[in-house]
C-alpha cells in the first residue's frame, strides 16, 4: 500500500496540466483521487471525475456533497484550478477582474470552505493551493493574474493560521513557467509559437520550463503525512527564478 492509501483527495482543475500530473501522482501513492473540473470526462482512470465549476458556489457545494456520499471522507484538497489573464491595468475591465478573481482566489476559498467540515474529521487533513511566481515577481502584462496569485499567497497564510488548531494544514506551491496546455495556449498569441517556446525555455534560469510532474511532487509532499509539521508555507518550484 502506498503512503496515501486510505486517504481521499480532491484536485480542482485536475483534468489538465499541473492538476492532472498531481492527481495521477497522488493516485499512484494510493489515494482515492477525485478530479473536480469543468471537463471531468478528461480525467483518466483510476481518477474519478466530477463536474465542478469552482467559480460557482452551488456547483462546489454539490461536488463536495457528492464526494461525501460516494467516499464518506475527504482528507486532501489541492486547489489548483486557475485561469490566465494577460494585460496591464489599462487592458482589463471590471468584468474581467471580477471573472478572474472569482475563479483564482474566491474559487480556492469556496472549495476550502465547503471541504472544511470533512477535513476537520480527517486525521491527515491538508490543503495545498497552487500559487505562482507572479505573486512575488513583477511580470509584464500580469497585473490581474499577479494580483490573483498574491491573493492566493495571503489566503494560504490566513487559512493556515485559522485552521492549524483544527488539524488542517494549509500550504501553497509557487510554480515558475510550467510546460502545460495553459502555456501552449499563451504561445499561440505569437507569430511563431515554436520559436517563442524555445526562447521561453532559454529564458528560464535552469534552461527549460518546469515540468508538471515536478510541481506535482512538491504538492504531493505538502499534502502527505510526511509534512505533518509544515503549514503556512510557500514552496517555489521555479528553477530558481524568484531568489536568483
Ligand atoms: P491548464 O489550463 O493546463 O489546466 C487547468 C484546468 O483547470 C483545466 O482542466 C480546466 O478545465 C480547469 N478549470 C479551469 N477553470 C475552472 C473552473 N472554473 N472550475 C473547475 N475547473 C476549472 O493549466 P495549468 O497550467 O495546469 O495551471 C494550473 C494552475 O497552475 C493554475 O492555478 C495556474 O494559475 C497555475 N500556474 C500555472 C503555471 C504555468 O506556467 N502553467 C505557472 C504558475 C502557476
Amino acid at each position: 500500500a502506498g503512503e496515501l492509501s486510505g486517504l481521499v483527495a480532491a484536485v480542482t482543475g485536475g483534468a489538465s496540466g499541473i492538476g492532472l500530473a498531481t492527481a495521477q501522482l497522488l493516485a499512484s501513492r494510493g489515494a482515492q483521487v477525485v478530479v473536480l473540473d469543468l471537463n471531468p470526462q478528461d480525467a483518466p482512470a483510476p481518477l474519478v471525475g466530477i463536474a465542478c465549476n469552482v467559480g460557482d458556489r452551488a456547483s462546489v457545494t454539490d461536488a463536495i456533497r457528492e464526494i461525501e456520499s460516494r467516499f464518506g471522507a475527504l482528507d486532501i484538497v489541492v486547489n489548483n484550478a486557475g485561469i490566465s489573464a494577460i494585460g496591464t491595468v489599462e487592458d482589463n475591465d471590471d468584468d474581467e477582474w471580477a471573472r478572474v478573481l472569482n475563479v483564482n482566489v474566491v474559487g480556492m476559498a469556496r472549495v476550502s470552505a465547503a471541504a472544511l467540515p470533512l477535513l476537520r474529521a480527517s486525521s491527515h487533513a491538508a490543503i495545498v493551493n497552487v500559487c505562482s511566481i507572479a505573486a512575488l515577481n513583477g511580470m509584464p502584462q500580469r497585473a490581474l493574474y499577479g494580483a490573483t496569485k498574491g491573493g492566493v499567497l495571503a489566503l494560504t497564510f490566513a487559512m493556515a493560521t485559522d485552521h492549524v488548531r483544527e488539524g488542517v494544514r494549509v500550504n501553497c506551491v509557487s510554480p515558475g513557467t510550467v510546460a502545460t496546455p495553459f502555456v501552449d495556449r499563451m504561445l499561440q498569441n505569437f507569430a511563431d509559437p515554436v520559436a517563442e517556446r524555445k526562447a521561453l525555455d532559454e529564458r528560464q534560469a535552469i534552461g527549460r520550463m518546469v515540468s508538471p510532474e515536478e510541481v506535482a511532487h512538491a504538492i504531493a509532499y505538502l499534502a502527505s503525512p510526511a509534512a505533518a509539521s509544515t503549514t503556512g508555507t510557500a514552496l517555489d518550484v521555479d528553477g530558481g527564478v524568484t531568489h536568483l
